[in-house]
């Protein structure tokens, strides 16, 4: 069966795996020009070489389904665990260290290495944003299928499609399908879910070796800042680098202003939490968040059109969770279903 999936993150590509290694023929569209979703990388600095996580700082596993990805990575050399010191800062102002409760994973050469690692088998098309879906029906002449539509007025047909961008933006997909009843059902149930923001602040220092703080990451009891990462502490760069999150409600209450008063806003506060010396950093860049974690996961691995020719199903971070382990496992338990259940359509 001919399987499009629609966006690249570690749900999509999870599911993309396990059917192309049951033989069936998957294509994965991608809007951006690279793989991993939010476990992301951005190439910063005044040579575009420093490695930056500004999506998913590190990660946790519980499941035996993820600590077995995550023990396949690591024999890969592409995961490991964050050692060193996290701090805690509380409102008013005083700062501890916490010990974790289990290990944080990062990836020392960016996190985009898990997609690209999970997607290096598979026909990925990147900067190929999908903008609407069809259904071929048996009214009409061709056999049923799926029709995706794209911007540039091209269109690609599948027999099945899976949708593994955040909710809001499958809700968006689905909202073109509307013959589909069953399709409507989804829509109704993922227009509830709702998600934070962030703006993350990334920024860079030459020589700021005296200054840079011990810790690995600090995570702020404030109403603007939440989480800072110290990313040097990940990887060898001669740079000294900074991830810093904000909260959600300064995200949301900010959506529309001015990026440079966000930009200054972040950074004022930034300098009264850390020092003077933040405000001499060598480059600066803002990126933000719409969709970064579900507030209200859906109570589902995955959801999917039942007894139907031509497949379609929702799989990502947002069922049963809001980590990249819940969208590994979305992913992880569609494949699993669809190889099992389409195995007698397989060409
Ligand atoms: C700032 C931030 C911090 C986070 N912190 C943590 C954390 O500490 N721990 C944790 O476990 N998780 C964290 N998360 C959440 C975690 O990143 C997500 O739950 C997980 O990565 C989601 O994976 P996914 O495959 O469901 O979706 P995504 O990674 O979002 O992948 C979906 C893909 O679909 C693509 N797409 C969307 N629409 C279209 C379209 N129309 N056509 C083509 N492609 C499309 C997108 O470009 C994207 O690449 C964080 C996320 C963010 C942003």
């Amino acid at each position: 069966m001919k399987i499009a999936i629609i966006g690249a993150g570690i749900s999509g590509l999870t599911a993309g795996r396990a059917l192309a290694n049951a033989g069936h023929e998957v294509v994965v569209f991608e809007k951006s020009s690279g793989y991993g979703g939010r476990l992301s990388t951005r190439y910063a600095g005044d040579d575009n070489k420093q490695k930056l996580d500004h999506g998913v700082t590190f990660f946790t596993a519980e499941s035996p389904e993820f600590k077995q990805l995550v023990s396949e990575l690591s024999s890969k050399g592409i995961l490991s665990t964050w050692e060193g010191k996290f701090a805690h800062r509380d409102k008013d102002g005083k700062v501890d260290f916490r010990e974790p409760e289990t290990p944080y994973y990062i990836a020392k050469d960016g996190m985009n290495t898990i997609g690209k690692f999970l997607g290096r088998n598979l026909d990925i098309r990147l900067n190929e944003k999908v903008g609407g879906l069809t259904h071929i029906g048996e009214n009409r002449r061709k056999k049923k299928s799926w029709m995706l539509n794209f911007p540039t007025a091209l269109t690609e047909s599948a027999d099945a499609v899976i949708i593994s961008a955040p909710a809001r933006q499958a809700y968006a997909l689905l909202n073109t399908t509307i013959d589909e009843i069953e399709t409507l059902k989804m829509v109704r149930e993922i227009d509830e879910v709702e998600y934070e923001s962030q703006f993350t602040f990334l920024t860079g220092f030459k020589e700021k070796d005296g200054d840079m703080p011990e810790w690995n990451a600090l995570e702020c009891e404030d109403d603007i800042i939440e989480w800072i990462s110290n990313e040097s502490t990940k990887r060898d760069s001669e740079i000294k680098n900074l991830v810093v999150h904000t909260t959600s409600e300064f995200a949301k209450k900010h959506l529309y202003s001015d990026r440079e008063k966000v930009e200054e806003l972040i950074l004022d506060r930034l300098t009264s939490i850390l020092g003077g010396w933040v405000a001499l950093s060598d480059w600066r860049q803002l990126h933000f968040w719409r969709y970064s974690r579900a507030i209200n996961p859906l109570p589902h691995d995955f959801m999917e059109i039942k007894g139907n020719d031509t497949p379609l199903a929702l799989v990502g971070g947002y069922m049963n969770g809001n980590t990249v382990e819940s969208a590994y496992l979305s992913g992880l338990k569609l494949g699993k279903h669809w190889v099992e259940q389409l195995s007698d359509k397989t060409k």
